[in-house]
């Protein structure tokens, strides 16, 4: 089920700004011009062609890539910010037969004490509410390199939401995700996104998902080809050109 359209207490007013933003790598001029407003509760996918630029500009965002231009927080009747980022990285590969589990992860993480000791109660209990937020309690002591790619994006996902973030940023969640995880992760960020009002900024390749879940969707190919609301998108002319599609939508 998706969550009606959002209006958290801020009144859709907080926003992510990003604007006139440029990525140069050595020579080579990787983003131009981007201008992209994200209001809270919102969710953007990002899409575009292999090499369009997607994961540098999440890394901007993030403040690991250089740019020129702004990217700033503004929330209603306070000065804009840095915002606090939560990040759900490209999946990363576990060996199965490594024995770190879900616990483990998280004590690294988020705990000063070293892993082998244990969580210790107090942290225990936040590694709990943690998973709880992802409805994946039952994960705590499973290994990491046993999770399905939902699981683990689960994982990642509660990881990422402690301390709660303003906007949260994941780099293709759905690869590697079957159908019908793809579907339970999609609800999942569509309620996290509701529950706690913050944006969610995700690439993905998966276009049958947007239509249902996507408040934005932003075509890049080293700049914004078209913004706007999935049918807007996927229908336009520059979608078809970038994707090098004949005729209708993918
Ligand atoms: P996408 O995520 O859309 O597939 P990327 O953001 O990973 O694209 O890459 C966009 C372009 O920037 C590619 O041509 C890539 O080779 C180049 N690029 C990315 N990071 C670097 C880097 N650190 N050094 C040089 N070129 C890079
Ligand atoms: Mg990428």
């Amino acid at each position: 089920m998706r969550f009606s359209p959002h209006k958290g207490p801020c009144g859709h007013s907080c926003c992510l700004r990003v604007e006139n933003v440029s990525v140069k790598i050595g020579a080579d001029r990787i983003l131009q011009d981007m201008n992209l407003h994200v209001h809270c509760g919102e969710m953007v996918a990002l899409i575009g062609p292999n090499g369009a630029g997607k994961s540098t500009f999440l890394k901007a965002i993030l403040g690991q890539q250089e740019y020129e231009g702004i990217i700033a927080f503004s929330e209603p009747g306070k000065r804009s910010k840095k915002p606090r980022i939560g990040y759900v990285p490209q999946s990363p590969a576990f060996d199965p037969s490594d024995p770190v589990s879900v616990s483990d992860l998280f004590a690294c993480c988020m705990s000063k004490r070293p892993a082998f000791l244990g969580l210790g109660k107090s942290m225990e209990d936040l590694v709990q509410e943690c998973l709880e937020r992802v409805h994946g309690e039952e994960l705590i002591h499973k290994r990491v390199g046993t999770l399905s790619g939902g699981e683990l994006q689960r994982v990642l996902l509660a990881l990422a939401l402690e301390p709660m973030p303003n906007i949260l940023i994941l780099d293709e969640p759905l690869s590697g995700v079957d159908i019908e995880g793809m579907t339970n992760l999609m609800d999942m960020l569509d309620e996290i996104r509701q529950t706690y009002d913050l944006s969610i900024l995700m690439t993905t390749h998966d276009f049958s998902m947007l239509d249902r879940y996507a408040d934005q969707v932003v075509l890049i190919d080293h700049g914004i080809l078209i913004k706007g609301k999935p049918e807007t998108v996927l229908n336009s002319e520059a979608f078809r050109t970038a994707f090098h599609l004949k005729g209708g939508r993918a």
